[in-house]
């Protein structure tokens, strides 16, 4: 049989009716534990919940077959996946961050494995010469994100991974902002990839969860990771994995809504007087334009967006807003909008002046509509 396409995988992959029932939406298994036959078995194959459970089989298998890996393994939330990948270390070992990365990947490093002995170096992955120099004897790991968060920097999943692979290191690629819709980081040669299952594939902001896919390559550390997740317990409740897995159904419709949206939006955005500078990978004046088109089928959801005026004005702005709630988080229906500095807290990097924007799936002249009315309120210092 040929391949199935997303659409058609979003829906059917690691999906079957109820055994039991013949329900066709499967039911949520509650049972923390599994009956034993009186020889000691279990016949279904299911012993206690943490261990494993249908619901999250289920999930799993679906997100696996996205990726195109030969495992998935769940978790409580994103940032108990991307613990779990570093907890596949050992101390002494190396990892190279990105500079522009999701907030708590690095303060995990910090704060939760430093004193563990791991060591990191963070990197402008933008640039391989930079990271064929960072890379040490001691590396293991390469982290990529693509698209960065919140400055939407490209960096190039092949190109890393042939330099990694090249040094004995390993890549991972957190693949929240793009979701398998639009990037496979496994096919551009990464070795795992990460999710937030919070954003898009959970998809409506009613869930936390994360997961790591395996490449088909690595089955040991699959082996490695399934016990992390079943010794260490940091699991998603079979609640959880049902709603994540009720999301991903309309992924790909959803991904196309937001992608569409979000271009028409980033246009609007860089053509406006009170608009300083515009983060979004699918406008031509992207510095990685081309490299985006290549390994991306579609720009995304998210938008940065520099304010004239600075942090106060970028305030003013937030605070008109109608229609897009102050909130950090996306991937969600309903668009978001915030000053991203100011909840990375102190030590934060990203520039004052800077907004980041989850464009949902309201019209998007609505959503047009209320920037405009909040963004021509800025008064503009004489030029
Ligand atoms: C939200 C997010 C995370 C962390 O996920 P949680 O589900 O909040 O733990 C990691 N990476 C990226 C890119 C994210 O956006």
């Amino acid at each position: 049989m040929t391949p199935l396409h997303p659409e058609t995988l979003a829906i059917h992959a690691g999906r079957q009716s109820d055994p039991a029932t013949g329900a066709v939406v499967s039911p949520i298994y509650l049972s923390s534990t599994y009956e034993r036959d009186p020889d000691g078995s279990y016949p279904q194959g299911y012993t206690y919940s943490r261990d494993n459970n249908p619901n999250r089989q289920a999930l799993e298998s679906c997100l696996a077959h996205l990726e195109g890996g030969s495992a998935a393994i769940a978790f409580a939330s994103g940032v108990a996946a991307t613990l779990a990948v570093f907890q596949t270390l050992r101390p002494g070992d190396h990892v190279i961050l990105p500079q522009d990365v999701y907030r708590g990947t690095p303060a995990l490093v910090k704060e939760l494995l430093q004193p563990w002995d791991l060591t990191s170096t963070a990197v402008d992955l933008r640039d391989p010469t930079v990271l064929k120099a960072a890379i040490r004897p001691a590396t293991r790991l390469v982290w990529v994100e693509t698209p960065s968060n919140p400055l939407l920097h490209i960096s190039d999943i092949a190109a890393i991974a042939e330099m990694a692979h090249g040094s004995g290191a390993l890549v991972a690629c957190d693949n929240t902002w793009a979701t398998p819709m639009l990037q496979k980081p496994l096919d551009w040669g990464a070795d795992l990839v990460i999710h937030s299952t919070t954003k898009y594939l959970g998809g409506h902001s009613d869930v936390v969860g994360g997961a790591v896919v395996v490449g088909s390559q690595h089955p040991e550390l699959a082996q490695t990771l399934h016990r992390i997740q079943s010794v260490g317990g940091a699991v998603p409740s079979p609640f959880d994995c049902w709603l994540i897995l009720r999301g991903i159904q309309t992924l790909p419709y959803r991904i196309r809504g937001h992608c569409e949206n979000a271009l028409q939006i980033a246009r609007f955005l860089a053509d406006h007087p009170a608009v300083a500078t515009v983060h979004y990978p699918g406008l031509p004046q992207h510095p990685q334009f081309d490299l985006a088109q290549r390994q991306m089928k579609g720009s995304g959801g998210m938008i940065s967006a520099q304010i004239k005026g600075g942090s106060a004005a970028a305030f003013g702005m937030l605070a008109r807003l109608q229609l897009f709630t102050r909130a950090t988080s996306l991937g969600g229906v309903e668009s978001l909008i915030e000053h991203r500095a100011s909840i990375e807290g102190p030590g934060s990097q990203t520039p004052a002046d800077l907004v980041r924007i989850s464009i949902g799936l309201e019209h998007p002249q609505d959503l047009m509509d209320d920037l405009a009315q909040a963004l021509d309120k800025i008064e503009l210092a004489q030029t």
